[in-house]
């Protein structure tokens, strides 16, 4: 479907998702082009060590970026898919984060990249890769869309970054508020009037 299409959707169901975003804090095009560098990045870093890769993004919120990354990559990879819950609809942490769907792929002796939207606190992925670490991988590596700078742990080093960005709620391309706002091909912020 064209883009023509896109809008005409838009107008029938009249749901508009703008209504509910402050500002366009990266929009599409730059996070396309990011993307596509950050695939270059990847592809350096692992050379002859892709064979056997195992990509693992951490669900729900990473499945756009994921989409859009591993079509950027032109080596062979496995995907096994962990599901970790933090927000549980709110847009602060819950507390401690949960894994709720374990790896399904074995990962011994295999080089292991991570895949999340964003690293804000950085409990969801400490959690996950001490979850890794116990089945011996090769390595464990990790590349995440976006990090709030100023929370980020500085105990706690990612190997690929997308975007430094503020401390704000984003949504869109693939965050999330309540399971809203993933196919918003932007990233926005959320108007705190939502949530508060
Ligand atoms: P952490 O465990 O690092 O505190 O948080 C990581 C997880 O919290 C992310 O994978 C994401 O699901 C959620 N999260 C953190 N910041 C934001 C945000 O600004 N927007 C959304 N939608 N989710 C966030
Ligand atoms: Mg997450």
């Amino acid at each position: 479907m064209g883009a023509a299409g896109c809008s005409a959707l838009r107008r029938s169901y009249n749901v508009p998702m703008e209504r509910d975003i402050e500002r366009i804090l990266i929009s599409r095009k730059c996070i396309s082009e990011r993307v596509s560098a950050l695939a270059d990045s990847i592809g350096e870093t692992y050379g002859a060590d892709s064979e056997g890769l195992v990509i693992v993004p951490i669900l729900a919120g990473s499945v756009i970026f994921l989409a859009d990354l591993i079509r950027c990559l032109p080596f062979k990879m496995k995907i096994g898919l962990m599901t970790v819950s933090s927000y549980r609809g709110k847009t602060t942490s819950a507390g401690e984060s949960r894994l709720i769907q374990d790896l399904n792929l074995d990962i011994e002796d295999r080089h292991v990249l991570v895949v999340d939207d964003i690293l804000d606190t950085g409990s969801t992925l400490r959690l996950v890769v001490g979850e890794l670490r116990q089945r011996r991988p090769a390595s464990v590596r990790i590349c995440v869309l976006l990090r709030k700078r100023s929370k980020a742990p500085r105990d706690f080093s990612v190997d690929f970054v997308g975007f430094d960005i503020e401390d704000v709620f984003v949504v869109g391309y693939g965050l999330d508020y309540n399971d809203h706002y993933r196919n918003w091909p932007d990233i926005g912020v959320l108007k705190p009037e939502l949530y508060e």
